[in-house]
């Protein structure tokens, strides 16, 4: 499997970049986790758009869906101007806001499929199990895996146990470190770096990937301090960076 980071910023994207995005590739398959904003402009410098085969979306605050509508457009578009690429691509989203789920339809091109947690459903080559975390609206981290090998993402959430159990001995943790250690970031369900570094290393993760970073700060603190309890290597997300799962 082969992981392309495509955004990490918390809330908004800074000049040139974009917020929640990963793109995750197995057997030529492309799934596209989350499409915060930016995501559709800075996508297509690792991939084309009709390469999408499927999205997967964490929940419906903008910095994970607000490129959806540049998304939406581009299934409206695709058929007439380029025929020949137009395909089905479902996009697979939780129904626990049914006013952020119906915002997914758009004309014939657009029909969102329901997840539910536990539930694990196939996209091509992936296997995704939903896990519901604690965030300040519904949100769903997500167990993925393939045949060579399995990655959870924590989407937006403050510090829950059942996330360690839900990810464990995955190969990769894409863990959100929304706050410095020492800061409390669960009123606002988020995580700091220290907590991220916990559930890598209750999970026994093989790597940990600090995603969805802060405006403030120097973002290799976090690092820093996620080191300092999580035993395996940590990297902090950037715009383009690739992750290989053999
Ligand atoms: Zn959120
Ligand atoms: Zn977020």
């Amino acid at each position: 499997m082969q992981i392309t980071i495509i955004g990490f910023w918390h809330a908004f994207p800074e000049a040139g970049e974009a917020a929640s995005g990963y793109l995750l590739e197995e057997e030529g398959f492309q799934l596209l986790l989350d499409c915060g904003s930016g995501v559709v402009s800075q996508l297509q410098h690792y991939t084309e758009l009709s390469g999408i085969d499927a999205v997967l979306l964490s929940h419906y605050h903008q910095d994970h869906v607000g490129d959806f509508g540049a998304f939406q457009y581009y299934r409206l578009l695709e058929p007439i101007l380029w025929p020949e690429k137009h395909h089905q691509v479902p996009v697979y989203a939780h129904r626990q806001d049914e006013e952020g789920f119906q915002r997914l339809f758009y004309k014939e091109v657009v029909q969102p499929t329901e997840y539910r947690a536990e539930d694990p459903f196939v996209a091509g080559p992936f296997t995704i199990t939903p896990v519901a975390v604690k965030h300040a609206v519904p949100c769903f981290g997500f167990r993925i895996e393939t045949a060579s090998g399995s990655l959870f993402f924590t989407a937006d959430t403050s510090y829950i146990p059942e996330i360690a159990q839900a990810a464990a001995g995955v190969d990769i943790l894409i863990a959100e470190s929304s706050f410095y250690a020492g800061q409390d970031g669960s009123f606002a369900g988020h995580m700091n770096s220290e907590e991220a570094a916990k559930l890598a290393e209750k999970a026994e993760a093989g790597k940990l990937i600090l995603t969805h970073l802060p405006h403030f700060g120097e973002h290799i603190q976090l690092k820093k301090e996620a080191e300092n309890i999580f035993s395996g290597p940590v990297e902090l997300a950037a715009t383009g960076l690739k992750l290989t799962i053999e």
